[in-house]
């Protein structure tokens, strides 16, 4: 059996997906720029995708500029924000994606831009006091928070309104990286008062390289990567329209079926949290799996034996795909920075399974049988 339990690396494409992207690359090649009527018609596409987009976030279309994924939207915002918008100080956590705490990083060492990180309790959880107390400390300086909805290792949720008005209470600029949970939740960005998100499509079963950032219309931004004057001047190069059509069905199927799918999926991550507590009652969970916790991502800390590190190898090996960390730091040597920010010892073996629409109650079955032989149980 082949089960695919890394679904917060990437999930699979949906069929009616890769049906609308097919249509769209045999019969809408021209150029999105072009004035004829093959150019229009590609403008027309994207138009209509970036209002369809925009309604489920309650945004208007001139607030989705569409991007080459996660990573850049990120980049594009924290950059931006830097350039155009006059902040001098970034407040972020320790334990957010390499995209946003690597850029913050830089930033901090090229510009003159101070870099505070805000504290995260135990459980993973953001430490609101310490944040309105920095928030209170700087108040001489442009600030901008960038704090993730939900965790990609740990899937701990940051409560958003109560963040985001925190930020406007010391005006301070607010973005979430919601890259693991639209398209999982519903948003509504007036009734959160945010100014930026940032979403990728690879992450609720649309395609991979695509993906958008939302800019609350009060706030006006340039380019970090300039040349033509698409997506109104803020993302020059030839729109990839295939995948703007994947990222709107994708969006589509996740709303129209969003609550059916997060009861399954939640049923399937509460299962095995049971049944892994029945097969191994030394296992622990990272992160408060059963608390604020986003329904698709589940870390669990298995207690050590004679194949530590090769856990995630002889799952493998039985057809199991989980993941050591995100994404990007699977298979690393180093181990996962936002286990070891949380006192975690590294040296026990943690693997993060996630969750989606396609997985079967059968398939958690499976593993937690092949778990048991590893473990001889
Ligand atoms: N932010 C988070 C929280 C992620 O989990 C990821 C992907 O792993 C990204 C950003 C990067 O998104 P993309 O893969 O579309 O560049």
């Amino acid at each position: 059996m082949k089960v695919y339990l890394d679904n917060a690396a990437t999930t699979a494409m949906d069929k009616e997906v890769i049906a609308a992207m097919i249509s769209v690359m045999e019969n809408n090649f021209g150029n999105p720029s072009s004035v004829h009527s093959f150019g229009r018609s590609s403008r027309a596409i994207i138009e209509k995708a970036r209002k369809k987009v925009a309604a489920y976030i309650n945004a208007v279309p001139a607030e989705i500029f569409f991007t080459g994924g996660g990573t850049e939207a990120d980049n594009m915002i924290l950059r931006s924000a830097v350039q155009d918008l006059k902040v001098k100080h970034i407040i972020t956590s320790a334990i957010e994606h390499h995209a946003v705490i690597d850029t913050s990083n830089l930033i901090s060492k090229n510009e003159n831009v101070d870099l505070s990180l805000v504290n995260i309790d135990e459980k993973g959880y953001v430490d609101l006091t310490h944040l309105e107390q920095l928030l209170k400390d700087n108040q001489d300086k442009k600030t901008l928070v960038s704090l993730m909805h939900a965790n990609n290792e740990i899937g701990n949720l940051l409560p958003l309104k109560k963040v985001a008005d925190l930020c406007k209470l010391y005006g301070a600029l607010f973005h979430s990286d919601t890259v693991q949970t639209i398209g999982h939740y519903r948003f509504d960005v007036r009734a959160l008062n945010i100014d930026f998100l940032t979403c990728s499509a690879h992450k609720f079963h649309g395609p991979k390289g695509t993906g958008f950032l939302f800019v609350n219309s009060n706030l006006q931004l340039k380019p970090i990567i300039t040349g033509g004057a698409q997506e109104r001047n803020m993302r020059a190069g030839t729109e990839n329209i295939a995948g703007i059509v994947g990222l709107e069905k994708a969006m589509e199927i996740a709303h129209r079926d969003m609550e059916s799918h997060e009861n399954h999926i939640k049923g399937l991550k509460y299962y095995m949290i049971d049944e892994l507590k029945k097969a191994l009652p030394e296992v622990n969970f990272n992160g408060d799996p059963l608390g604020d916790s986003l329904y698709t991502v589940l870390n669990v800390r298995f207690p050590h034996s004679d194949m530590d590190e090769m856990l995630i190898y002889n799952l493998d090996i039985e057809g199991v795909a989980t993941s050591g960390g995100s994404a990007c730091s699977s298979g690393s040597a180093v181990g996962s920075y936002v286990l070891s920010h949380l006192g975690v010892d590294l040296n026990q073996p943690s693997l993060r399974f996630s969750f989606s629409k396609f997985n079967t109650k059968e398939e958690i079955d499976y593993t937690i049988k092949i778990i048991k032989e590893l473990f001889n149980k």
